[in-house]
């Protein structure tokens, strides 16, 4: 079986870089990866299998803590009990209320109590670092789980869809979507790509013509979100591994972000590839309500130039 090991970044290379919070595939060093993570295919069940079974411990808990605490509140007072059962098991039923209907709308893609603000992304999120762990002790590696998640969250996105007068479109790639050995400088602008066709950017920049989206080729987090703030996109489109998806989709709960995880056939952070039926797919339905805007939209009042990395 290939192994490949992401060498730690020491601090002499690190200190040639610009400052970066986080630089995309950091998420991977020192770690040995195997032929199963090179490229996942999980469906939403994985993620849905784990997050009910935090649910379930997590109510049998709130059981067990108000069964231990109980003696204690009489002792203070004979109403103190029905009145601490009571806020419990509220909280117990919220959370199960918001939890069974973002699953519910997972499932079906369409917002079944649109009359209620059922998305939770802080929920959510919580229960999938819950769900991490448990997966762990079964053995089940976080990039699984990831790739479930975001199955799982580009669902909601889906279903709670809303219908914008004016898409401002922001599609993220990761630097290793670019052939390795290209020296063309696609982070400084998408179009000095030549076509020579060894690398998907080539066919983002022929949609980024057809389309007229913002497209950014991020080399870290710092960078990422630079861009977020800059174009003040409405979607946000994401292309990198799991790691880095599930950590962008929480930091920008607050835009709708779907996600497309990439392949790594010769490991992490080189040469990665993506499914570009899915980009296609994820793009006609990002415009799917504004077909007759998107080619009016102006880029150019935004400077969507990324940042050179030196
Ligand atoms: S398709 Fe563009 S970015 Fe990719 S290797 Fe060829 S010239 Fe470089």
């Amino acid at each position: 079986m290939q192994r490949i090991i992401i060498k730690k970044a020491t601090p002499q290379n690190r200190s040639k870089k610009i400052m970066l919070d986080r630089d995309l595939g950091s998420q991977w060093e020192g770690e040995a990866i195997t032929e199963k993570e090179e490229k996942i295919e999980e469906g939403k069940r994985l993620f849905l299998s784990l997050s009910s079974f935090v649910i379930i411990i997590f109510s049998l808990s709130m059981a067990f803590i108000w069964y231990l605490i109980k003696p204690r509140l009489l002792e203070i007072s004979p109403y103190l009990p029905t009145i601490t059962g009571t806020a419990i098991n509220l909280f117990v039923f919220y959370v199960i209320f918001k939890f069974f209907f973002a699953v519910l709308s997972a499932l079906t893609e369409k917002n079944i109590l649109s009359f209620l603000t059922i998305n939770n992304p802080r929920l959510i999120h919580l229960i999938y670092l819950s769900s991490t762990k448990i997966g762990n002790i079964f053995g089940i590696s976080k990039d699984r789980i990831g790739n479930s998640f975001i199955h799982f969250n580009n669902s909601l996105v889906r279903a709670f869809n809303k219908k914008n007068g004016r898409e401002r479109l922001l599609v993220l790639l990761p630097r290793c979507i670019q052939y390795s050995g290209c020296k063309q400088k696609v982070t400084e602008n998408i179009n000095n790509c030549r076509d020579c066709g060894r690398c998907p950017i080539t066919e983002f920049k022929s949609m980024h013509k057809k389309y007229r989206f913002h497209v950014s080729i991020a080399t870290g987090g710092s960078l990422a979100r630079n861009m977020i703030y800059r174009v003040q996109p409405t979607t946000i489109l994401a292309v990198a591994c799991e790691r880095e998806l599930v950590s962008g989709i929480q930091e920008t709960s607050h835009v709708r972000a779907l996600a497309i995880p990439n392949w790594r056939p010769e490991g992490p952070c080189k040469n990665t590839k993506v499914d570009m039926s899915k980009i296609d797919e994820a793009i006609r339905f990002i415009y799917n309500h504004n077909e007759d805007i998107m080619l009016k939209d102006d880029i150019t009042e935004v400077n969507i130039e990324a940042e050179v990395q030196t």
